[in-house]
């Protein structure tokens, strides 16, 4: 069985998998999963489907791209759905200066409330982070992550900050994504990071792996591209291959890692 770290599973866009999803979890070896939400109108839908499937853990969170557009009393709604969902941890959150327009600062702040309230319950927290690495260890400097560790997902900054990070407490999960060619160093960089450290994800429906790839083919109502959660077993394969594991061998770590890092 393999555990995905960090996925949106609740997505409409993956609504046509919506019927049938415990045999597609089934089928596809996907023991458990994370489902992050990204902003307070999605919350609900990552409670839903996380109530009809038990081995899904919903997590609760303000993704940088949306802090523009958070109610005035986000932080107590985000605490309500905490209380309300025994078991659930903090995500996606983080930073992204790719995005246009971002407001640096405020993400900062919004990431900042949510980084405490993860540290007072001693909740794991997901970190997304884009050509925002510098805030990140700004932020990070002047604010412990919680006791239990963070994940940051699909990590694409430096690897000279990465030994900075794991002293922070920071895990890794390595997405199907990271199988284009452009992300040779992100692949590098999983070869050398600590066992306990590893995790595996596929962040479905987005970043899709290369089409060639794909383990099945998935396409939104408008004919984009989607990641199918069925790539988890590609992120698996890779990483084995990364560590010359079998892949028995990474779905039992990531899979002690995602218990320890996310239920215990
Ligand atoms: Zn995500």
């Amino acid at each position: 069985m393999l555990c995905d770290a960090h996925c949106h599973y609740h997505d409409p866009r993956l609504g046509s998998l919506h019927e049938g999803f415990a045999d597609l979890l089934r089928q596809h070896k996907i023991g458990a999963g994370v489902v992050n939400g990204t902003r307070e109108s999605d919350w609900p839908a990552v409670a839903e489907i996380c109530a009809a499937h038990p081995s899904l853990l919903p997590a609760f969170g303000l993704h940088p791209w949306y802090t523009a557009g958070r109610s005035l009393d986000w932080e107590t709604a985000l605490i309500r759905f905490l209380d309300q969902h025994p078991g659930a941890t903090l995500g996606e959150t983080g930073l992204d200066c790719w995005i246009e327009g971002h407001d640096i600062e405020d993400q900062k702040r919004v990431f900042s409330r949510q980084l405490a309230i993860a540290r007072e319950r001693n909740c794991a927290i997901t970190v997304h982070c884009l050509r925002a690495h510098e805030p990140l260890r700004q932020v990070l400097q002047n604010q412990a992550a919680p006791a239990r560790g963070f994940l940051l997902h699909a990590y694409a900054g430096s690897a000279a900050l990465v030994p900075w990070l794991l002293e922070k407490g920071a895990h890794f999960s390595f997405p199907p994504y990271f199988l284009h060619a452009r992300k040779a160093p992100q692949r590098e960089m999983f070869r050398s990071l600590p066992e306990e450290r590893l995790l595996i994800e596929t962040d479905a429906p987005d970043l899709v792996p290369p089409p060639e790839q794909k383990l099945e083919p998935l396409r939104a109502a408008d004919d984009t591209e989607l990641n199918h959660p069925a790539n988890l077993t590609l992120a698996a394969r890779a990483l084995a291959e990364i560590r010359n594991l079998t892949v028995d061998r990474i779905a039992q770590l990531t899979a002690a890692n995602w218990r320890r890092l996310f239920q215990s």
